[in-house]
């Protein structure tokens, strides 16, 4: 069962004696930035807008985005607007109008949930966009506002008191703040954390197939798959399908049983096995399947959410996949981790969402810091908020993935009535939930950021 919302709630010292105008420090602080994925180069962005000298490192020579495509829920579309990218990522994005959920053995609808009205309800619609595109367009805003982004730079080791970064050239780096963004496999966190946390497989694998939107427009039975451009989720025993429409491409994930636990790189799936595998699934997933020329696989990861998110000396923040590990439950030491359950954040289509909100909420908080002797402080209260929303997100995801796998049964088919059902409040369909739905698709990290700062004045009043 889902527990009830927990409301977000401030450091309890308060924060506002911490909190001045970056602009009336004596010297202008700076950040290193690991990693420029999607997560990493948000944070640039961010730390940009507020006046803070930005270096991002990346270990790849050139940007990188495995997949095609994302979606960006209101939450990510809001925090991508006080970013100052909104608009760019809106004009090469589709917006669908609506879920559907299916079933997997004959295509009938489950929940249907209509998606127009989200700019009504939380002033920004749900996109789906190409990962390049977004990658892309992120890079080129930190560069614009003046980051430096340095490929081919692969971070080895962090210094959290000086504080300073090695790199395996045996260079050294310092700034006044470190933000690791270095993904799921994170070395930052490693270093955090004191420990070696290695990558663990959930068993799942996702395997990615690309389409050309011409071949589905052509395809009597596809068709209406992408006309008009919806999300479609088909929901089978230990697996299901993610596929939607982008400008150019219908790009579709399969999650399945299948990974051994060894192999964490992305690459070339058997196809063959593919189309055995999913031969008892309705006409057109099986259609998709025969249409596809190539698909690749990588390992879904376990992942762990480490609390807190930040190094004690106040110079270091974990954002995005990074302040996430990855290990199965049985191997978690509980001094380490605080809640020890699965992520996998893909199946709320939450976590890069989690990372741009994040990465806003720290540069502002990081604006307000009058000195260096503030951070830790300030540092702190970024963990504790971002570490409850998060926890709670981890937890959706976690539900999500088991209702939408569930072995055929009589739990299966009692959620398909439920599903059916006219209920919204506890529907299994965890975005249909109004409640559930207002709260992960209404947040506003502007608006969190303001309310700690308001409520921690009335706490020190
Ligand atoms: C199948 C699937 C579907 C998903 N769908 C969605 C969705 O619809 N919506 C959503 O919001 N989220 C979704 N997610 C989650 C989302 O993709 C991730 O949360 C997001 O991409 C994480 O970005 P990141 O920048 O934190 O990490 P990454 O993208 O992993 O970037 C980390 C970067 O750090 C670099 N790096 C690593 N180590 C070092 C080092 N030592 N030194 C220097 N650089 C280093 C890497 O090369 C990389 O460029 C999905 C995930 C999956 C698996």
């Amino acid at each position: 069962m889902i527990r009830p919302l927990s409301i977000l709630r401030p450091s309890s010292q308060g924060l506002n004696h911490l909190l001045t105008d970056i602009g009336k420090s004596k010297r202008q602080m700076s950040a290193l930035i690991v990693g420029a994925g999607l997560c990493g180069l948000a944070t640039a962005i961010g730390l940009r807008k507020v006046g803070i000298r930005v270096t991002v490192l990346e270990r790849s020579s050139e940007l990188r985005e495995v997949g095609a495509g994302i979606q960006i829920p209101p939450n990510a579309a809001n925090a991508l607007h006080q970013l100052g990218v909104f608009e760019l990522i809106k004009a090469v994005s589709v917006q669908p109008p609506a879920i559907t959920l299916r079933s997997y053995t004959d295509g009938s609808i489950l929940r249907s949930l209509n998606l127009k009205t989200c700019t009504r309800t939380y002033g920004y619609p749900l996109l789906v966009t190409h990962r390049a595109d977004l990658c892309k367009i992120l890079y080129q805003k930190a560069l614009d506002d003046g980051a430096e982004v340095q490929f081919s730079c692969d971070v080895t080791e962090i210094n959290f008191q000086k504080p300073s970064i090695s790199l395996s050239t045996g260079e050294s780096l310092t700034a006044d703040v470190i933000v690791g963004a270095d993904g799921a496999r994170s070395v930052c966190r490693e270093r955090l954390l004191g420990r070696s946390v290695p990558p663990k497989s959930t068993g799942k694998l996702v395997k990615r197939i690309c389409l050309d939107m011409s071949q589905l427009r052509q395809d009597p039975l596809l068709r209406e798959l992408v006309e008009p451009h919806g999300i479609h989720i088909w929901l089978g025993p230990l697996s299901h399908i993610v596929c939607y429409g982008l400008q150019g491409v219908f790009n579709v994930v399969i999650i399945q049983l299948g990974h051994d636990g060894t192999n964490l790189d992305v690459q070339e799936a058997d196809l063959d096995k593919v189309r055995m595998d999913f031969q008892a699934w309705e006409p057109r997933v099986q259609r998709i399947i025969e249409l596809a020329k190539s698909a690749l696989q990588w390992p879904l990861l376990d992942s762990f959410l480490i609390n807190p998110w930040t190094s004690a000396e106040g110079s270091f923040a974990l954002v995005g996949d990074a302040a996430c590990t990855v290990l199965p439950a049985k191997s978690v030491n509980p001094e380490v981790f605080d809640e020890v359950e699965l992520i996998p954040q893909s199946v709320s289509a939450q976590g890069a969402a989690v990372g741009f909100e994040s990465a806003f909420i720290l540069s502002e908080l990081l604006s307000r810091a009058g000195s260096r002797d503030n951070l830790p402080e300030l540092l702190q209260a970024y963990s504790e908020v971002r570490w409850q929303r998060a926890s709670r997100i981890r937890e959706l995801s976690h539900y999500s993935l088991r209702i939408l796998e569930m072995p055929d049964g009589p739990e299966q088919v009692e959620r398909d009535a439920q599903l059916r059902g006219s209920e919204l409040r506890g529907n299994p369909f965890v975005w249909a939930d109004p409640a559930i739905q207002s709260w992960l698709w209404g947040f506003d990290a502007q608006n969190e950021v303001d309310k700690l700062w308001a409520s921690s004045q009335s706490t020190n009043a």
